[in-house]
């Protein structure tokens, strides 16, 4: 097959799994069910028709507002739905039709629905976390026991790290540090990137959190929604990790 008609193919999907990724974020820390009932508009209850619901397409025909009582449709929906098309599509290109590839893109959707519910709610559902553990257990199968063991120390150790500073934050600062939903995330990030990884990712989260969002919080007293810096450090754990881990090695402790 072309590649260019692969990277077409996945970002097709990941415009469907954006839509449904909607969803989730909608849904999930409202304790709704992500399969039933279908899409409604919020401001009238119509519901929507599929050919309204195409990813990006329905909304931009309908110019962002319901078809029925003219409310306004947020304009997050495409966005998300088209990030999540440009991730598969990225995948695609980047690992070519592969596991890895798959695997990527599977991380990222998970990743960015994190970062969403975590930001606008300050929770991370389980089924991102949990759900997607398992997710990225199935995904190493077919790297055969080896990738399974890799997956399974990761998760241990994403789990026993975070467990270990919120256990550590709760002592010093006297009042809970760090939710059970990171805590959590990290063991499912730990199954995608390995231990080292998760290094990596709770350094590169720690910075990023400081840099981005202690001005913020000085000004604002908001809470830092960690799991969305702990997301970003993830992603640049999966892609550059090997690359980051190599260097540090060779840079800074001379191997
Ligand atoms: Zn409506």
């Amino acid at each position: 097959m072309p590649e260019g008609v692969v990277i077409a193919f996945a970002a097709g999907l990941g415009a469907a799994i954006g839509s449904f990724l909607n969803v989730c974020v909608y849904r999930l820390p409202r304790n709704q069910s992500v399969l039933h009932p279908p899409s409604t508009c919020p401001g009238c209850g119509q519901r929507i028709p599929w050919y309204d619901n195409v990813p990006v397409l329905g909304w931009l025909r309908l110019r962002g507002r319901c078809r029925r009582c003219r409310a306004p449709i947020s304009v997050e929906y495409p966005l998300v739905e088209a990030l999540v098309a440009a991730l598969w599509g990225a995948a695609a290109w980047a690992y070519g039709p592969s596991w890895t590839a798959l695997t990527a893109a599977v991380f990222g959707t998970l990743l960015l629905g994190i970062a969403l519910t975590d930001a606008r709610h300050y929770l991370i559902p389980d089924e991102f976390t949990w759900g997607g553990l398992a997710l990225g257990l199935a995904l190493r199968i077919p790297g055969g026991w080896s990738g399974l063991a890799q997956g399974l120390i990761g998760a241990a150790a994403g789990f026993a790290l975070l467990y270990g500073i919120a256990w550590a934050g709760e002592k010093v600062f006297r009042k809970e540090a760090m939710g059970g939903g990171d805590i959590k995330m990290m063991a499912m990030v730990g199954a995608f990137v390995g231990w080292q990884g998760v290094l990596l990712t709770v350094f590169g989260g720690a910075l990023l959190g400081t840099l981005v969002f202690v001005p913020i919080s000085l000004r604002t007293k908001k809470l830092v929604p960690f799991g969305v810096f702990l997301a970003a450090g993830a992603a640049v754990a999966f892609v550059a990790g090997d690359v980051i881990i190599a260097w540090y090695k060779t840079q800074i402790l001379g191997f």
